[in-house]
C-alpha cells in the first residue's frame, strides 16, 4: 500500500500497487511481513500533520514479520526468526542525545513507515540492531499493536513516574492506553479513564478501569499522575484540574494541536507538564519483557491489505474497539 500525496482519508489516499522487494544492506535484516498494526501517526502522515522527507512511501509502524535475508555484519538475527519493527527505525549512535542514553531524541532519529518504508508491504528491511524477538505467547495479530502503542505507552507510563499505590488518569482510550491500562493495573495503580467514544468506555471498564467517565467530569478522587492519548490540546487544562500538587501531567501523542493559555494557578504547585518523545530501544525490551510476564491481552481488530483505506477511517472515527492490526 503506497502513500504517493497526502490527502484527507476520507479519499482513501492509499494505493495498492507493486513495489520492488528491497534488499538488505550491511547491518540489515528483509522480513516477509506477516502483520501490522495501524496508528494515529500513521493518519497524521498520510494526512500532511506529520511530513515525512519524501513520498512516495510505505506508512505502518508496527510490522511483525520473519527473518528471510540476512545483510552483511549481522550477527544478533537468524533466519526464520520472528521479530517485531517499531517506530524507532535507527539512531545515529553518535550525538550527543545518544551518547547520554536519550536516544529516543537522537538528532538523526529515523522513523519506520516515515524515513524508510513501513510495513504496509510484504516485504521490508530495517537494521538488525533495531528489531525484536516477538515473545511465543503472542499470535502475530496480538503482537503487532504492542509495537507502538505499547510501547509508547509504556514509556509514558515510565515518564509519567506513576507508583504503586497511586491513581492514574488515562485520557482517550484507543490502542495505547488500553495496553498501558494492563502494565498500570499490574504495577498496583487504581485507574481511571476519560474518554467519550463508548466503545472506549465497554472496554475501559473490562480491563478493570476503577471509574469511567468524560473529561469534563470530576472523577471521584485526586489524580497522581495522568496521560494524555488523544491529540487534543484542550484536554491539557482539563486534566491539570484533577491532578495534585506535585502530580505529573504526560502527552504522549507526536501530533497535538495547540496547548491553550491556561491560569498559572493549574500548574502551580509543582505539578510537571511533560511531553513523550518517541521510545528507546530499552522501552521496546521492557514493553515486550512485560507483556509477556503480564501478560497483556491486546484486543485486536484485523483487515486485510486492501482494506487499509478503510481501516484508517475508522481509526479516524474512533470507530476501532482496541487496536487494528493489517493482515498480510
Ligand atoms: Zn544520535
Ligand atoms: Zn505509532
Amino acid at each position: 500500500m503506497l502513500l504517493e500525496s497526502h490527502a484527507p482519508m476520507e479519499e482513501h489516499p492509499l494505493r495498492l500497487t507493486d513495489i520492488p522487494k528491497p534488499v538488505p544492506k550491511v547491518g540489515e535484516v528483509l522480513l516477509r511481513v506477516s502483520t501490522c498494526g495501524i496508528c494515529h501517526t500513521d493518519l497524521h502522515i498520510i494526512e500532511g500533520e506529520v511530513k515525512p522527507p519524501s513520498l512516495p512511501l510505505v506508512v505502518g509502524h508496527q510490522v511483525v514479520g520473519e527473518v528471510e535475508k540476512i545483510g552483511e555484519g549481522v550477527e544478533n538475527r537468524k533466519l526464520g526468526e520472528r521479530v517485531g519493527v517499531p517506530w524507532l527505525y535507527s539512531t545515529c549512535g553518535r550525538c550527543s542525545f545518544c551518547q547520554r542514553g536519550e536516544e529516543n531524541l537522537c538528532e538523526d532519529i529515523r522513523f519506520t513507515g516515515c524515513h524508510e518504508n513501513g510495513g504496509l508491504t510484504e516485504y521490508m528491511v530495517a537494521p538488525a540492531e533495531f528489531v525484536y524477538p516477538i515473545p511465543r505467547i503472542f499470535s502475530d495479530i496480538q503482537a503487532a499493536p504492542l509495537l507502538c502503542a505499547g510501547i509508547i505507552g509504556y514509556r509514558a507510563l515510565r515518564i509519567s513516574e506513576i507508583k504503586k499505590g497511586e491513581v492514574l488518569g488515562l485520557f482517550g482510550f484507543g490502542a495505547s492506553a488500553h495496553i498501558a491500562i494492563q502494565v498500570a493495573m499490574h504495577w498496583d495503580t487504581e485507574v481511571f479513564v476519560f474518554t467519550r467514544s463508548e466503545n472506549h468506555r465497554d472496554l475501559a471498564r473490562e480491563l478493570g478501569a476503577a471509574w469511567v467517565g468524560g473529561a469534563e467530569d470530576p472523577p471521584p478522587k485526586e489524580l497522581d499522575r495522568a496521560i494524555i492519548f488523544a491529540p487534543a490540546g484542550y484536554l491539557i487544562p482539563l486534566a491539570l484540574k484533577n491532578i495534585r500538587k506535585g502530580g505529573t501531567l504526560a502527552l504522549a501523542g507526536i501530533y497535538m494541536d495547540r496547548v491553550p493559555e491556561m491560569p498559572y494557578d493549574l500548574i502551580y504547585g509543582e505539578r510537571k507538564l511533560v511531553s513523550v518523545a518517541n521510545s528507546t530501544r530499552e522501552d521496546a525490551i521492557g514493553l515486550l519483557e512485560a507483556a509477556a510476564e503480564i501478560p497483556i491481552l491486546t484486543e485486536v481488530e484485523a483487515f486485510r491489505l486492501e482494506e487499509a483505506n478503510e481501516a484508517y477511517l475508522r481509526l479516524k472515527r474512533s470507530e476501532i474497539k482496541g487496536a487494528g492490526v493489517i493482515v498480510l
